[in-house]
């Protein structure tokens, strides 16, 4: 069968405390690139956490058909990485120091094969090798970030509003390197407030409303369907 990873999410509920931000959701998230749209609170960045482990979850979760678990060691072992919103750097500490640490549990050739990939993957991060990651633009920082995630060669990135606040050029940047990480084999689940671009290169997406799901579908579809027109592109 196809080795990239695919995540089958069933009656997953998840909040924070007694606050249910998700109820009963099932959604399968297949290989390629997906996107999660829907407005401010709706349950996005949620999702991410309970399938990183960050906050508690409910119901099946299975990552190429085995349950996924519930804790988040556990879950960056089977491969599932995520780039959270704010990227987490450390500001203190070189590019490539911040890269190494995204690889800190690989065998020390292993890292230093996979830094030597980060750096033709993202070729400016070379350039910047020796710079400290809190010096560095937004955009920089957030190619920092992804990149660190790929130093685990996860089969399944999650990022977390990989565009926000960034310039117009380097957001199609950041959405292209997702493009590529997918097409490269690497599942991508991405939620992005940047609709029109998401769509441009996902390969399919999820609308997310409340906690519940009110669309669904291929990515070119999606775009020109009437929830995500009326909803976030403006009628035209
Ligand atoms: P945004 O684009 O604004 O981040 P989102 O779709 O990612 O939106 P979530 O961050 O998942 O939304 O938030 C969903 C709901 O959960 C919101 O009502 C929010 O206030 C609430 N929430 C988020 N984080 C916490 C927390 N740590 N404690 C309590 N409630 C939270």
């Amino acid at each position: 069968g196809d080795p990239r990873a695919h995540l089958q999410v069933k009656g997953l509920s998840a909040g924070y405390g007694a606050f249910l931000v998700l109820r009963d959701l099932t959604l399968e998230i297949k290989p390629g690139l997906t996107v999660i749209l829907g407005p401010n609170g709706a349950g996005k960045t949620t999702l991410l956490k309970a399938l990183a482990g960050l906050i508690a979850r409910q119901g099946e979760v299975l990552l190429n058909g085995e349950d996924l678990p519930l804790k988040t060691n556990e879950i960056v072992q089977r491969g599932v990485a995520l780039v959270a919103e704010g990227r987490q750097l450390f500001p203190q500490m070189s590019v490539t120091e911040n890269l190494e640490l995204g690889g800190w549990l690989v065998p020390k050739a292993e890292r230093a094969r996979r830094l030597e990939q980060a750096f033709n993957d993202f070729p400016k991060l070379r350039e910047r090798a020796q710079q400290l990651a809190g010096t560095m633009s937004g955009g920089e920082q957030q190619m920092v970030a992804v990149a660190r995630a790929m130093m685990s060669a996860p089969r399944l990135l999650m990022l977390d509003e990989p565009s926000l606040g960034l310039a117009p050029r380097m957001v199609d940047e950041l959405l292209a390197i997702a493009g590529r990480i997918a097409a490269a084999g690497t599942t991508v689940l991405m939620v992005e407030q940047n609709v029109k671009k998401a769509l441009a290169v996902a390969d399919r997406g999820y609308v997310l409303e409340r906690g519940t799901l009110v669309a669904s579908g291929p990515a070119k579809l999606l775009a020109r369907s009437s929830v995500i027109r009326e909803a976030y592109l403006g009628a035209e």
